[in-house]
């Protein structure tokens, strides 16, 4: 049965479609402008991973939400989980961009960062 993706490599949007050979040999992908979108689709069918950003609870500063993004992509079935680990997480300011908030999250081996810096007060 073959699968249908939406390449987000660029704007253009590549339909993509794969199939798995019935030898088992590999994928058969179709549809890409280029080696990206190829990968993508690939990816996208043996391993969908995500990038996830969103907000934790910040005390010490005029913010009461600081910004914060996975330093790399997760598995798909573990951004939910992501986001509840950081409802647990609190951080005071001051905070430096790029800051680890939360290391390792659910051992997925990738941290959580901060995307802004943000001054005590
Ligand atoms: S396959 Fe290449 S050209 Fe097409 S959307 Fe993906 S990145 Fe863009």
């Amino acid at each position: 049965m073959t699968a249908n993706y939406l390449c987000i490599g660029c704007p253009l949007g590549c339909r993509l479609e794969v199939d798995e050979m019935v030898d088992g040999s590999g994928l058969e992908v179709r549809g890409f402008s280029c080696k990206k979108g190829k990968e993508f689709a690939a990816q996208e069918h043996t391993d969908p991973r995500r990038s996830v950003t969103t907000t934790v609870a910040l005390s010490g500063a005029a913010l009461t939400r600081l910004p914060v993004k996975t330093s790399g992509t997760v598995p798909k079935g573990f951004v939910r989980g992501v986001c509840v680990a950081l409802r647990g997480v609190r951080v005071t300011a001051p905070v430096l961009c790029g800051q680890v908030v939360l290391a390792d999250v659910l051992g997925t081996g990738v941290d959580v960062v901060a995307t802004r810096e943000v001054a005590a007060g």
